[in-house]
């Protein structure tokens, strides 16, 4: 009877962890086979110098070109193989295409930093390093300065000193690093202070509502304070705005990234992007901070 009972119990449970597997199976298998098919494909966005207008460089963004659903953002399939060997194959094919478009934008005269997006996962396999530094070698014309890791500032609390010891390892290859979405994450300054990181990304949340919530002025005022203390760049997310801009050179921030300045873009459409680009005059017209 016990055992009657236990085998349906399994039974039971068998059949829906079967159903998902199943369900993850097959979303696992349609992206092994665009990954394969080329259906995936970065997208670019511009970071500026708000006060210079110059474009410093720009951050590649994966999207899946689905031939029957169109562009899709990678909310929608990058958690399906966070913690699969496919996302680490999928984040290898993101360096190595981000080196080539490098590689293919100085041939044509235009010198652009591209920084890709590491997931933790991929960041603490234990030969990440070693693959990066593969990668940098199969593109020998691009100087390793021109490419940029952001990283989660969340990926580091889970082992700080791997952590720490990957980021420096990179910067070692001459890569840039970053830390993304920064402020959302919990970042004691002992945590700022062991992780190696040229920049601090300022997560978009805080610069959308700065104008309006004194809080969350207060946290973009914090983490340029921080930054300048620690000697590491700062750089905005979410600038959708002309007042974003002005606020944020009023703080001392020179360097952004939003839909205000620019959207993502195929690469094909970047170099005429940045021959274009102007900031706002009310921007130039800012007078420089003591801080910069
Ligand atoms: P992220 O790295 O923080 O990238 C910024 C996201 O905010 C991008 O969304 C970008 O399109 C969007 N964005 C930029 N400016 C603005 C703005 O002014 N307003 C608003 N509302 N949004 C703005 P996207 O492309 O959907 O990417 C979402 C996240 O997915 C990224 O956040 C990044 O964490 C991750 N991701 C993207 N590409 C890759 C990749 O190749 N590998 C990995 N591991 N993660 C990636
Ligand atoms: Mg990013
Ligand atoms: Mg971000
Ligand atoms: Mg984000």
């Amino acid at each position: 009877q016990a055992k009657l009972a236990g085998k349906n119990r399994y039974h039971c449970f068998d059949t829906e962890h079967d159903r998902s597997a199943r369900g993850r199976h097959a979303s696992l298998e349609r992206i092994r086979h665009a990954l394969a098919n080329n259906e995936f494909v970065l997208y670019y966005q511009p970071k500026v110098n708000m006060r210079t207008g110059v474009v410093v460089g720009a951050e590649a963004l994966i999207r899946w070109q689905h031939p029957e659903q169109g562009l899709l953002p990678p909310n929608v399939f990058l958690p399906v193989i966070e913690d699969h060997p496919l996302g680490v194959e999928l984040g290898e094919w993101v360096i190595d295409t981000a080196l080539r478009q490098i590689a293919a934008w100085h041939a044509s005269g235009l010198n652009l930093a591209v920084s890709v997006n590491i997931g933790a996962r991929q960041l603490q396999q234990s030969d990440f390093v070693e693959r990066l530094r593969a990668l940098l070698h199969a593109h020998p014309h691009v100087k390793p300065s021109r490419l940029g890791l952001e990283v989660l500032e969340s990926s580091a609390f889970e082992d700080l000193s791997c952590i720490s010891t990957v980021i420096a390892a990179c910067r070692a290859l001459g890569v840039h690093v970053d830390l993304d979405d920064f402020g959302t994450g919990y970042s004691s300054l002992t945590y700022l202070k062991r992780l190696p990181v040229n920049a601090l990304k300022i997560d978009q949340s805080f610069v959308r509502d700065m104008l309006d919530d004194p809080e969350d002025l207060a946290i973009v005022e914090s983490v340029l304070g921080l930054a300048a203390a620690f000697r590491r760049q700062a750089i905005a997310e979410g600038v959708e705005t002309c007042e974003h801009g002005l606020r944020l050179l009023q703080l001392g921030c020179k360097l952004a990234q939003g839909y205000g300045i620019a959207r993502p873009m195929p690469a094909a459409a970047l170099p005429e992007w940045s021959a274009s680009w102007q900031p706002d005059p009310s921007w130039m017209a800012q007078p420089p901070l003591s801080r910069e």
